[in-house]
C-alpha cells in the first residue's frame, strides 16, 4: 500500500511511502510533483534535459533529502541510460555512467533516481541491510534489469530472493501505454508466461498495450521475490500528480524514487 505524506515545514511538498519498506524502518519516499510556493510550481528533481533548471534542481534534491531526515549523507544519482546494468555502490564517487539500477549496504549514501513514466523499483532485504533503486522502462524491462538487481542480492550479499521487499512505484498504466509490435515481442519474450495480464489488444486500434508494473511483477515472481507493493498511479492518467513524458511530449520534469538505509 502506498501512502501520502506532506513535509512539514509549510512548503507542502508531497511524496509516497510504500508500507512494507516504510515498517521495517528503510528511509525513502517516491515524489510527486506537488509543492505549495508560490516561486516554484512544480517539484522537480531531474532537469529533463533542461539546464535552466540544474539550481532549482539542486535546490530541491536538498530539501527532498532534509524532509527525509538524509542532509548529512551522499546523494548518488546514477546515469540513467535505460540499459539492464545493475551496479553494487559502495562509496559515493564509483562509476555511475550508464547504470539503471544501483544497490548498497553502505548507510551513507542516499539513492535517487529520476522518472516520468518508466517502473521505479525499490528493493530491500531488511536483515541485512541492503537496498536497491531499479529504473525499468521498455528496454530494461525487456532486459530483465529487475532480475539482474536480485541475483546481485544473491551473489553479493548471500540474499535469497524470498527475504527481499519490492515497492514498485507510480509508472504509466497499460490505460496509456500502446507500444509498437517489435516492443511488444521483447517484452513478450522477457517473461515465461504470456497470460499475465501485462498485454492487451483494443478494438479501436491494432496497438498492443503494455503494463510495465505487471511485467515487472511477473518477473520477480519468477526469480522468487514475493513481497511486492505495487502503486496504483498511472503517471500519465495522474498528469498533475506525476510527470509524464508521453503525456507531455517528452518536456516535462522528473519524480523520484529516493532510498537510504537507517542504522
Ligand atoms: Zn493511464
Amino acid at each position: 500500500m502506498f501512502e501520502l505524506f506532506e513535509d512539514k515545514d509549510g512548503q507542502g511538498i508531497k511524496y509516497y511511502k510504500s508500507s512494507i519498506l516504510n515498517n521495517l524502518g528503510l528511509a525513502h519516499a517516491f515524489t510527486t510533483r506537488l509543492i505549495n510556493s508560490r516561486s516554484i510550481t512544480d517539484f522537480t528533481l531531474g532537469t529533463g534535459g533542461n539546464t535552466a533548471l540544474e539550481y532549482i534542481v539542486s535546490k530541491n534534491r536538498k530539501k527532498i533529502c532534509k524532509i527525509l531526515n538524509l542532509s548529512e549523507k551522499k546523494i548518488v544519482v546514477p546515469k540513467q541510460e535505460h540499459t539492464n546494468n545493475v551496479k553494487i555502490i559502495n562509496n559515493s564517487n564509483e562509476d555511475i555512467t550508464q547504470t539503471d539500477g544501483v544497490i548498497t549496504a553502505n548507510p551513507d549514501i542516499v539513492f535517487l533516481l529520476q522518472f516520468a513514466d518508466c517502473a521505479p523499483i525499490i528493493l530491500y532485504e531488511p536483515d541485512q541491510k541492503v537496498v536497491g533503486i531499479i529504473h525499468a522502462g521498455w528496454k530494461g524491462t525487456a532486459g530483465r534489469i529487475i532480475c539482474n538487481a536480485v541475483k546481485k542480492f544473491e551473489d553479493n550479499f548471500d540474499i535469497k530472493p524470498k527475504n527481499i521487499l519490492a515497492s514498485i512505484g507510480p509508472t504509466i498504466g497499460q490505460c496509456c501505454y500502446p507500444v509498437s509490435k517489435d516492443v511488444y515481442s521483447k517484452l513478450k519474450n522477457s517473461v515465461n508466461i504470456s497470460s499475465c495480464q501485462a498485454f492487451k489488444k483494443t478494438h479501436y486500434d491494432d496497438k498492443i498495450y503494455v503494463d510495465l508494473k505487471k511485467l515487472n511483477q511477473r518477473q520477480l515472481l519468477e526469480v522468487g521475490v514475493e513481497n511486492i507493493d505495487i502503486s496504483v498511479f498511472c503517471t500519465s492518467c495522474n498528469n498533475d500528480l506525476f510527470f509524464s513524458y508521453r503525456a507531455e511530449h517528452g518536456k516535462t520534469g522528473r519524480h523520484s524514487a529516493i532510498a537510504s538505509i537507517l542504522v
